[in-house]
């Protein structure tokens, strides 16, 4: 038996593997304080995909007809070489890209930020969490100075009284999660903001809470709403903010405009719910308020997140007992992902890049000049703008993400994958990314590796081993360094998990992310470790009790505003959201292989009001198209009063003509770099056969 945890998502489930004949292993729940011992579909399911019949077991070359043949780990090595040196010569460094992801372990997105400095020699890399946690980390790193998802144990949700829950479903993502809510339900305190009357929100039924549905992107609004009940109607606390805080005379003027009339106008939801929401956020008992990527994903997701941040606290709740300020972190390793440099703009330990200390520490740990270590890199949406580009990246690196689903504006980043001079994807399943990849190194699944995962709440755990590798098969470590040798990298690459854990531990040393007191004895002893974790401490499992991290120790309160109010839909159009399902995660690379998931869920659908579709002549089932100047998505019917009548939604797990992503904007937030993901304009049609 083998203790580990979910392949998939952040709440990252404690399960056990248990051997059921020589080449498999069937999946149980375990208890831990994040799941409980349970587990969703997603997490029942995830050991079908260890040896599933599409599983990738040799490197794959396209050849001139475009067909994938097999060829040896020696040939595909070689040839990376020998490309990485003549795409260097004839572009420079920076003509090589590395596109990352939040599923990699920790061990894995340490590395992949070294190799694409050090052995590639390349600014160029980002990865797919800025497509998620971008917009919250800019947020709560400008506001406390440190940015872990939540600050404090999941476990304390429980005895919350209060519940104000942002642009989150996690009744869909991460069922286990809602566990955590009960309390506050409980209490008939569990408030829900989104546009949907998604599966989360109606948990608020019978007076268990309140669900407000505002208007697609108008959540900023609707902050600014309460937060000036919260001044106007003597709410704040106000020794909170004369000792913990900064900047509350800008805030107060930043929301005097904000009545709740006037936000009732801009959302649709009713000012007397702005007010008792306000009042009741002020009651006391523990109050917690939670954003996801509902209010993140969006060109102002960084001032949205930011204006809950204000909210909690006026109300006093980040680093007090029982209260808080946090965000919930989507992918299996969202958070230690974006800690150990393969952001950008960032270096282990969560520093940044253009620091001068901080690139002296990596310079010393990586037995470097300062020098070799190349400055900022190109945020993720103009990466792959880039891609193909005069000046951009001609040779791109891949790892554990799918960008020709995920990314804004797919088919622009289909254009720009097809015209790479070369495209190498490391995945165990010929991935649409992969599918378009000159050459595909086939890699390990989670359940064959050791390593380790920083869940959402900032606590590092254990992956496991427990099934040996296919034998065509090689770890992302062992490609890292076997490339790193060939191209005479001047440091050296581990490919053991251990020993690039305890390189990683000196990295982050007296960064933010301190992972110093950190080792896998400690983590298989079952001993929780919360970041920051400093050599001789106990971790932190609650940050912000006595100081917030600027230096000093302040939080700041930063004015934020509408860059423009949302109105009113041009005629013919409706406002496109996009989301996850209960049945797949991402991409759906995995989990589009999973039968039991394939079911219940196997092709894109879109969920539109009856009489919004009466309208268009849309009956239940029936095949529709989805269209804007960025392109057309097909998709059958589902009539739902879950969303509004000026508001349909897709979820963003279906490639091909199914892709919600081929009419998202890549437009970005300026702060963090996130894409505008959850509004679009978009006209809806029935479908015409031609
Ligand atoms: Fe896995 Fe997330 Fe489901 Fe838990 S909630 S079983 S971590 S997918």
């Amino acid at each position: 038996m083998t203790d580990t945890h979910c392949p998939y998502c952040a709440l990252q489930c404690a399960m056990t593997l248990t051997p059921t004949g020589p080449d498999s292993v069937g999946v149980s729940g375990r208890d831990f304080p994040t799941n409980k011992g349970g587990l969703c579909r997603k997490g029942w399911t995830s050991t079908e995909l260890l040896r599933h019949p599409d599983r990738l077991q040799t490197p794959l070359l396209k050849d001139d007809d475009g067909v994938h043949r097999p060829v040896s780990w020696e040939h595909a090595l070689g040839l990376i070489r020998d490309t990485v040196r003549k795409v260097r010569a004839q572009y420079g460094a920076d003509a090589i890209g590395v596109f990352g992801g939040g599923g990699l372990t920790n061990e894995k997105a340490y590395q992949l930020g070294k190799f694409a400095r050090l052995a590639l020699g390349t600014s160029r890399i980002d990865y797919n969490g800025r497509f998620c946690m971008s917009s919250a980390a800019a947020a709560a790193n400008r506001a406390f100075g440190l940015d872990r998802g939540l600050p404090f144990p999941l476990a304390d949700l429980g005895s919350a009284r209060t519940i104000l829950m942002l642009g989150s479903n996690t009744a869909d993502t991460m069922p286990p999660f809602v566990q955590h809510l009960q309390g506050a339900r409980d209490a008939g305190g569990l408030i829900i903001v989104d546009p949907r009357r998604s599966a989360t929100a109606q948990f608020t039924a019978d007076g268990q809470g309140v669900h407000l549905q505002p208007a697609p992107k108008t959540d900023l609004a609707l902050l600014l709403g309460i937060t000036h009940v919260v001044i106007t109607e003597g709410l704040v606390s106000r020794p909170y903010i004369a000792g913990r805080t900064r900047g509350y005379e800008a805030i107060t003027r930043s929301v005097a405009a904000w009545w709740p009339e006037r936000v009732q106008a801009v959302t649709g939801v009713p000012a007397e719910t702005i007010r008792k929401t306000a009042h009741r956020l002020a009651e006391p008992g523990g109050t917690y308020i939670l954003t996801g990527r509902g209010v993140e994903q969006h060109t102002n997701g960084t001032d949205t997140a930011t204006a809950a941040i204000n909210l909690s606290l006026l109300l006093g709740l980040p680093g007090t007992p029982g209260s808080g300020y946090g965000t919930l972190t989507g992918q299996g390793n969202g958070q230690g992902g974006r800690e150990h440099g393969q952001k950008a703009d960032q270096l282990p330990g969560y520093r940044k890049i253009t620091d001068p200390a901080a690139r002296k520490h990596m310079a010393e740990v990586w037995g470097v000049p300062e020098e070799a270590i190349p400055g900022p890199g190109l945020p993720a949406v103009e990466l792959l703008a880039s891609l193909g580009k005069p000046g951009g990246v001609h040779c791109l690196f891949v790892h554990g993400a799918n960008v020709a689903v995920s990314a804004p504006n797919a088919a622009t980043v289909l254009d720009g994958l097809r015209s790479l001079d070369f495209l190498v994807v490391c995945d165990f399943f010929l991935s649409e990314t992969a599918a378009e990849a000159d050459l595909v190194l086939p890699v390990l699944q989670w359940a064959e590796e050791e390593g380790t995962m920083t869940n959402l709440e900032g606590r590092v755990l254990r992956r496991r081993k427990a099934l040996a590798p296919p034998a065509g098969t090689r770890s992302e470590l062992w490609i890292m360094s076997r490339l790193a040798e060939l191209l005479e990298a001047p440091s050296s690459f581990s490919d053991d998990p251990e020993t690039v854990f305890t390189e990683l531990r000196a990295a982050s040393a007296g960064g933010l992310a301190d992972y110093s007191g950190v080792d896998y004895a400690m983590l298989d002893d079952g001993e929780p470790a919360y970041w920051p974790y400093p050599t001789g401490s106990n971790g932190t499992p609650r940050l912000f009790l006595d100081r917030f991290a600027h230096p000093d120790g302040r939080a700041v309160l930063h004015p934020v505003a509408p860059s423009s109010v949302a109105g009113v839909a041009p005629r013919g159009t409706l406002t496109l959201a996009t989301g996850r399902l209960l049945e797949h995660y991402q991409s759906g690379t995995q989990t589009r292989r999973v039968g039991d998931l394939l079911a219940t869920s196997d092709s894109q659908v879109i969920q539109i009001h009856p009489v919004t579709a009466a309208g268009l002549g849309i009956t239940d089932n029936a095949e529709v198209e989805i269209g804007n100047g960025r392109g057309t998505v097909t998709a059958r019917a589902q009539l739902t009063t879950t969303v509004r009548q000026d508001t349909v939604f897709l979820s963003f797990h279906f490639p091909g003509a199914g892709n919600a992503n081929l009419l998202t904007s890549d437009e970005t937030d300026p702060v963090s770099g996130m894409p505008e993901f959850k509004t679009t304009r978009v006209t809806v049609r029935a479908h015409r056969s031609a």
